[in-house]
């Protein structure tokens, strides 16, 4: 009966939902789960929605309850950082000092958020959202009238828009792009997306650069490239995560967009397994590494993360998975998509309810489903055929995606 001990660094859904995986995978030895905020381990999403916008608790976006870890006879020790890990001598240094012994190490650092170089960038009120307390001060600043400026129009920062247009305050977004979210969805998709926030009143300024934070002390506006000035109370920036891998870069891990692994999540240090968004781990599906900074990847690797650290058989395949909710809008979006050819409207995205499928040579590479449901299963089932399918029917609403891959011709 193995009594090994193993570490895990990162107290965030990667972190604990690992703690979770290594019991109910069989380890009877020592668990000590470290997070650095003084925080039991609780999921991000709410905190661009219903938890910013005051709808839903702390307590609801906990991991576990509270008295979970006691239970699994985990030793959680939050408000606690990991300084150094040590491969050679299998230790972990902590910051008041102590070192820990571990036989496998678990890397669940996530990620944090880009900070953009420019002049004001330190100004009281220029925010960015990450944790609880990043939340709450955003949150502080939703009265109905304040004037928000959000920089940045991926998914954070939609996010955000729509919750404070929810709040009543007035949102401008400042979007380099042409287009929201278009790096991903591409154009035709992420109009969709613009004609919706514009709908609800936020201010677009897309093809804007950003050229300074303004004001004494407190932000009191932006200024664009173009001159424009902004006026504001407050300003989020959205402008992309950088995964944390310090750690495992003085400790002389592959670090390449993260902590390289293997599909076992193992990387290349021995004993040392890294998950979640701090992970750019191989997908045996797609041939290549993938680091994918999603819920459910943070959900869902690190089961495959605990089977690996006791030695069991374990690959992460799974295909990437995300979703978001804006206003009344709700989307999931399945597949991984850097390029495509065509892509084809299920339902009219005017209507507010629609699939668009990212399109390769005849076959489907993502889909992504707006006021739709229980249609993930098909779509991945149609990435994961890598068959041709017929695009007459793709687009027809009457046939059920599950009876696509029946007549496509591979
Ligand atoms: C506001 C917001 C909204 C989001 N909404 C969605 C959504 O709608 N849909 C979706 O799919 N995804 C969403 N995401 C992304 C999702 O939350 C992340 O993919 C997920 O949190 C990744 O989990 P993780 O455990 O890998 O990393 P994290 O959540 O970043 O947790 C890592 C933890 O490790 C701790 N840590 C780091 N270094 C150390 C150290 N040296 N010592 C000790 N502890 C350390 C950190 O403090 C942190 O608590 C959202 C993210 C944010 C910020």
């Amino acid at each position: 009966m193995s009594k090994e001990r193993h570490v895990i660094v990162g107290g965030g859904l990667a972190g604990a939902k690992a703690a979770e995986a290594l019991r109910a995978e069989g380890h009877e030895g020592e668990i000590v789960l470290i997070g650095a905020e003084d925080e039991l381990p609780y999921e991000r999403p709410p905190l661009s929605k219903d938890y910013l916008r005051g709808e839903s608790s702390r307590d609801d976006a906990r991991v576990h309850p509270e008295g979970f870890y006691e239970e699994q006879e985990i030793e959680l020790r939050i408000a606690t950082s990991v300084t150094a890990i040590d491969p050679g001598a299998r230790e972990v240094e902590l910051d008041g000092g102590e070192r820990l012994g571990w036989d496998r190490l678990l890397l669940a650092t996530g990620s944090e958020p880009r900070r953009l170089p420019l002049p004001g960038a330190d100004l009281d009120g220029v925010h960015h959202l990450r944790d609880l307390g990043d939340s709450d001060a955003i949150s502080a600043r939703l009265e109905p009238g304040a004037r928000l400026v959000v920089v940045g129009a991926g998914w954070i920062g939609s996010e955000v828009a729509a919750s404070a247009r929810q709040k009543g305050a007035e949102v401008e977004v400042v979007e380099r792009a042409p287009r929201p979210l278009e790096h991903v969805l591409g154009a035709e998709a992420s109009d969709f997306y613009a004609a919706v926030h514009r709908e609800h009143g936020v201010v677009l300024r897309t093809g804007a650069a950003l050229e300074r934070f303004e004001g004494t002390g407190r932000v009191e506006g932006v200024l664009l490239g173009d001159g424009t000035r902004i006026d504001c109370d407050a300003v989020v920036v959205g402008v992309g995560i950088v995964p944390r891998t310090g750690l495992a870069e003085e400790a002389g891990l592959e670090v390449e967009n993260g902590v390289v692994t293997d599909e076992r999540l193992a990387t290349s240090a021995e004993g040392v397994f890294a998950c979640g968004d701090v992970a750019n781990a191989h997908h045996p599906f797609y041939g290549r590494r993938l680091r994918v900074e999603h819920w459910a990847n943070a959900l869902h690797q690190p089961e495959v993360a605990a089977r690996a650290m006791l030695g069991k058989e374990a690959s992460y395949d799974r295909v990437p998975y995300f979703f978001s909710d804006q206003y009344d809008v709700g989307m999931e979006y399945a597949g991984y998509a850097t390029e495509w050819d065509r892509i084809a409207f299920r339902g009219d995205p005017g209507g507010g309810e629609f699939i668009a499928f990212w399109l390769r040579d005849g076959r489907v590479v993502a889909g992504m489903n707006v006021n739709v449901w229980d249609v993930t299963d098909p779509i991945q089932e149609l990435i994961r055929s890598r068959k041709r399918v017929d695009a007459d029917r793709l687009v027809d609403p009457g046939v059920p995606l599950e009876r696509l891959l029946e007549r496509s011709d591979g």
